[in-house]
């Protein structure tokens, strides 16, 4: 790996300080935690302002061959695979807060990449509107590009979609140090392929992400909870129930043993089904008298004034999490599948985890707690074996250097016929000198 000494970034940051006032380069030192020799490195933190100084920035670095990592304020912690080099530049564009456009009766706002989640949220909603993403991240320091780069997505997904149905439009800043538009900046006009779309979960591999136009909805006049607590057998016919009902959930959630109802209110059921309402009070009425039907007394009402509150323990309890585990398989089978691995992560390993499943997307997250490096290893490797052999896929969304030392964190048995070349023709296109977190995507690209 690349090994600059103290005295080899000063005379980089002299140079950077062309481009940059001397306040905004800075030399920092990041603490390695991983399973090698070299426990500190030093690096340099730029904080640019604007697209223009990004690309100066990174035609700078592509003569030099410095290699750099984007980064929205280490809000998310370390993704990925470990890094093929170390980058010398961390690119920080928590400077990059403007609203370039915003017009709340067409839905679209384009900000800039270095805004956070937090700030969005409170900009669109005095035009009584929401950006219909809910992340398990700090919104308050978690950057939109981030957010992009790592695909995040929340419960709210099963009725809102993804970002890939919020992102209309991108700039980025590609290896070359040219700045590009992608996607639109109207809704529905691309003509030919989306190429936005590529950015989304490329963990800063592509490009450098400078603003963003992302599709809001407006905030629903009345947001209400139901949470029916059961067994797994319970709940699994409770979902096929709902999914052969009349009713639309905003949210569709299998959540484990958690203290959240309000007041704390323990049940003595070690499952939770989750099932939001954003419309209007009739329409809330109606999912909860259907609801009961199903689950009797034993549900219970989330009301608006609580609704936050809830989501906000939510966000604290998961978000305490070291590791993230990403599961995916047929919508019939995740609730079982997660509640074996999370039985397995206890039985054989004494890793206690919360789990997180959009029921009708398949799609959930195991959240784990544990300090011991070795166990989780062993842990994660025989699981992922067993859920392919189920046929799953489990993905490391996020981990401490220690654990991802050594494991490929993507492991996907649909990364067949080609999928790995023609990703890396993408990165070979778009970052040609391979300047931007070289080797942390799948396969080491
Ligand atoms: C000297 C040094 C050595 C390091 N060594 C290692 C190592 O050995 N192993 C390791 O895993 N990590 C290592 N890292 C950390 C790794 O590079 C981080 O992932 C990176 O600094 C970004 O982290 P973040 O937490 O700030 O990302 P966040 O801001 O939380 O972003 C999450 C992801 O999105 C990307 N991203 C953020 N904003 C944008 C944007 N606007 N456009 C495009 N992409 C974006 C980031 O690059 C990252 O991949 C090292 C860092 C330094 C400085």
């Amino acid at each position: 790996m690349d090994r600059f000494t103290r005295n080899d970034l000063r005379i980089i940051a002299n140079r950077l300080e062309r481009v940059l006032s001397s306040s905004r380069v800075r030399i920092e030192q990041f603490v390695n935690d991983g399973n090698e020799e070299e426990q500190v490195w030093s690096f340099i933190r730029v904080l640019p302002s604007s697209e223009s100084e990004i690309m100066q920035i990174v035609q700078m670095a592509r003569t030099q061959g410095w290699r750099m990592t984007p980064s929205g304020g280490g809000a998310m912690g370390s993704y990925g695979n470990i890094p093929r080099q170390r980058p010398v530049i961390v690119l920080d564009t928590h400077n990059l807060q403007n609203i370039i456009h915003y017009a709340p009766e067409d839905m679209l706002i384009t900000v800039e990449a270095g805004m956070t989640l937090h700030k969005l949220q409170h900009i669109l909603a005095q035009e009584g509107q929401m950006l219909a993403l809910d992340p398990v991240c700090d919104e308050e320091t978690t950057t939109i590009g981030a957010i992009v780069a790592t695909a995040k997505s929340g419960p709210y997904r099963a009725h809102y979609g993804t970002l890939r149905d919020m992102v209309t439009g991108l700039r980025v800043v590609l290896g070359d140090g040219t700045a590009v538009k992608m996607g639109s900046h109207v809704v529905k006009n691309v003509a030919g392929y989306d190429l936005s779309k590529l950015f989304i979960g490329s963990l800063g591999t592509l490009g450098i992400i400078t603003q963003c136009t992302l599709k809001v909805k407006p905030i629903p006049r009345y947001r209400e909870l139901c949470a029916l607590p059961g067994t797994l057998n319970e709940i699994i016919s409770w979902q096929r129930a709902i999914m052969d009902s009349s009713l639309i959930p905003a949210c569709f959630e299998l959540m484990g043993e958690i203290p959240l109802l309000p007041g704390n209110t323990a049940t003595s059921s070690p499952w939770t089904l989750i099932i939001g309402s954003d419309e209007n009070e009739a329409s809330a009425r109606f999912q909860r008298d259907t609801l009961y039907q199903l689950a009797g007394q034993s549900l219970q009402v989330i009301g608006p004034l609580e609704v936050d509150d809830f989501w906000r323990e939510y966000r604290r309890i998961l978000g305490a999490a070291s590791i993230v585990l990403r599961l995916q398989t047929q919508p019939a089978h995740i609730a079982s599948l997660a509640s074996n691995i999370q039985h397995q992560l206890k039985a054989d390993h004494d890793i206690t985890s919360h789990i997180s499943v959009t029921l009708p997307e398949g799609i959930g997250r195991l959240f784990l707690k544990t300090e011991h490096v070795d166990e989780a290893k062993r842990a994660l490797t025989r699981l992922r074996q067993w859920v392919q052999s189920q046929q799953g896929t489990l993905v490391i969304e996020k981990a401490p250097l220690a654990v991802r030392h050594g494991i490929e964190v993507f492991y996907s048995p649909r990364l067949q016929d080609g999928a790995l070349e023609l990703m890396q023709l993408v990165k070979d296109q778009y970052d040609p000198q391979h300047l931007f977190n070289p080797g942390i995507f799948v396969g080491g690209i």
